[in-house]
This record gives C-alpha cells, structure tokens and sequence, in this order.
C-alpha cells in the first residue's frame, strides 16, 4: 500500500512524525508537507509563485519532502511530480487541534485530504482535540486502523473521513462514532490593540462552544470521550432548493 502523508501545521510538526511512523507498519509513506506552519490556510493553493521542494530530515534521516505550498499544493506535489506510484491512500495529520463543525471549511489538515480525495484516492483528515500536552500514540494507532479497512472497503466518490480523537489516553477512549459534521463555528472578536509605533492592530481570537444539542455530532462525540468519524463531501450543491430556485426564474 502506497500512502502519501501531509498536514497544515509543518513537516517538522510533532504530529505528523507519530503519524508516519505508525503508517510503516502497513505501507510504503511518502510525506510532504509545508515547510512551515500553515494552519487554516483551508483549500489554498499557489499558483503566482513557484514550489520548492527540499528534502527534509528527522533525526538524521530523511523524513520527507518540506514545500513552499499549502497542504493541498502538498497533496497535488506528491500524487504528480515526486511520488512514483500513485497512492492508494491520503493521509492528513495529526494535527494539533481538533477539526469539527464549520472549521473544517478553514483547515488545511481537511484540506489536504479533500484535496486526495478530488484527485480520487481514498483519503483521511486526521486531528486530536487539543492544544496542550498532545499525545498522538492513540490517533496514531486509530489511523493504522483505519487503514486497514480502507484496505477492504471503499468510499463513495468524492467522500473522505474526517477523523477527530479526543486526547485522552487509550484506555478512557469509549469507542468510534460516526458522527455528522456539527453546526457550530467559532465565536471570534477582534482584540484591538496598539503597536509600540501607535499603529492599531487586530488579533482575531474567539471561543467554540456548541450551538446545537445534536447527540449525533463530531463535537458531542468528542465531549463523550469518542473517536468522532465523519464522512465529509466537497460537492457544495443544495440539491433540496435546486427546484425552489428554478421557481424563482431568474432572468438575465
Ligand atoms: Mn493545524
């Protein structure tokens, strides 16, 4: 099994590195990734400026490929210009940080594997729901999992796994749940601030607390203490309000 690994927070992100690791032990891992940090860059993609791409090392080894790119430039790099096979499997991840409700339309972690999945590879987003003292070993160990069954199963066209752990040790995990996409976003304000040259500024920040009471959501999953699973799709289509709209008859 060829497998190409990226994530939006950098090759050099402690994440990645457990995820690698544990994708030895059931296939051939390619990675590339950002060189640098490039979190919430959601579907970007480079195009006024060239790629460079250098070998990266960890420990001495060579660990991957760092670009000058998002995690999608990262995805479409490996599967057409450095892999010699094409993947049988997208991974995207760890990241630090959890991927649920309407943030996954800013993530690059999502997007790195929405990204495989345009290009027709079975593809995982994978993220741990936190910020502080991160341990990947369980999401680690799940993605292995659910590689497995990747081996045997396949998913729709234009569908990938949108995969959230909470970070708790393995043990106290309750188990996987499929989970639909919650419909919270973060609250965010703007803290306004003053420079030392007397410029304002703004940092925008915010707070995510759930807006519904969906039992069935990836957030209420995370809260319980499971491993949310979600099947996520790009086609963006309203079919339900495509009648309704027609109704309208718009002219030009
Ligand atoms: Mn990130």
């Amino acid at each position: 099994m060829e497998i190409l690994i990226t994530n939006d927070d950098g090759i050099y992100a402690e994440g990645i590195a457990a995820l690698a690791q544990a994708l030895k032990k059931v296939g051939n891992v390619t990675v590339v990734a950002p060189d640098t940090q490039r979190s919430a860059v959601g579907h970007a993609i480079t195009i006024a400026d060239p790629l460079r791409v250098v070998p990266a090392k960890r420990g001495g080894k060579l660990f991957g490929y760092a670009a000058s790119g998002t995690p999608a430039d990262c995805v479409k790099l490996g599967i057409k210009a450095i892999m010699k096979k094409r993947p049988d499997l997208v991974v995207s991840g760890i990241n630090l940080g959890g991927n649920q409700g309407y943030n996954i339309l800013y993530s690059g972690t999502v997007s790195g594997a929405t990204e495989g999945a345009l290009l027709g590879i079975p593809s995982i987003a994978i993220s741990l729901d936190t910020f502080k003292n991160p341990d990947f070993g369980p999401s680690a160990s799940f993605a292995v999992k659910l590689a497995g069954q990747l081996k045997k199963r396949a998913l729709p066209a234009g569908t990938l796994l949108n995969v959230n752990l909470p970070n708790i040790p393995a043990a106290r995990i309750k188990g996987v749940r499929v989970t639909n996409q919650s419909r919270t976003s973060f609250n965010d304000w703007f803290d306004k601030r003053v420079d030392p040259h007397g410029n304002t500024y703004y940092w925008m920040t915010g707070d995510f607390k759930p807006k519904d009471a969906d039992l069935a959501s990836d957030l209420n999953a995370l809260r319980a203490g499971y491993i949310s699973v979600t099947p996520i799709q790009f086609d963006l289509t309203n079919y339900k309000f495509i009648t309704e709209l027609e109704n309208w008859k718009i002219k030009n």
